[in-house]
């Protein structure tokens, strides 16, 4: 599964990259994810900063 962030949502308070700094990064005032983590959606710990994210910014898919 695919994770992302949507930056039309996220407010940059970094909570993910706190969470899981082996996928989540900062890209100036935004959340992203690192380069070549994309593929990273079914692991737990980025459904849990998905779900814990205060924007919901946070995407995952198939
Ligand atoms: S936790 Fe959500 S709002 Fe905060 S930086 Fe990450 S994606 Fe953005």
């Amino acid at each position: 599964m695919k994770v992302s962030i949507d930056r039309k949502l996220c407010y940059g308070s970094f909570d993910c990259v706190h969470r899981v700094p082996s996928v989540f990064t900062r890209a100036d005032e935004y959340g992203d994810v690192l380069p070549g983590r994309e593929d990273t959606g079914d692991d737990p710990q980025v459904q849990e900063a998905a779900d814990w994210c205060p924007s919901q910014a946070i995407i995952i898919t198939e």
